[in-house]
């Protein structure tokens, strides 16, 4: 269970972030399997992001770290979905 802080918004009670210790995870959050904050949340789907899209776009420089979508789109005309 999440510790039920003091620190509301728009009157909704906002529990601790398991993540930074911050009082800023939403209730409904919470619900829905999350025990870390939106701040956090964010960090955490970056790092993932960054993890899962790493694609060979140029041959030359090996492994690319993908941050566009078109260049994803690009890449799969050759590699087919
Ligand atoms: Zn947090």
């Amino acid at each position: 269970m999440a510790r039920i802080s003091a620190f509301t918004m728009d009157g909704i009670q906002m529990l601790t972030c398991r993540s930074c210790g911050e009082d800023t995870l939403h209730p409904e959050r919470y619900n829905i399997g999350y025990n870390y904050c939106m701040d956090c949340g964010d960090f955490r789907a970056r790092e993932e992001r960054a993890g899962w899209c790493i694609a060979p776009i140029a041959h030359k420089q090996g492994a690319t770290l993908v941050t566009n979508r078109n260049d994803l789109k690009g890449l799969n005309k050759y590699t087919g979905e």
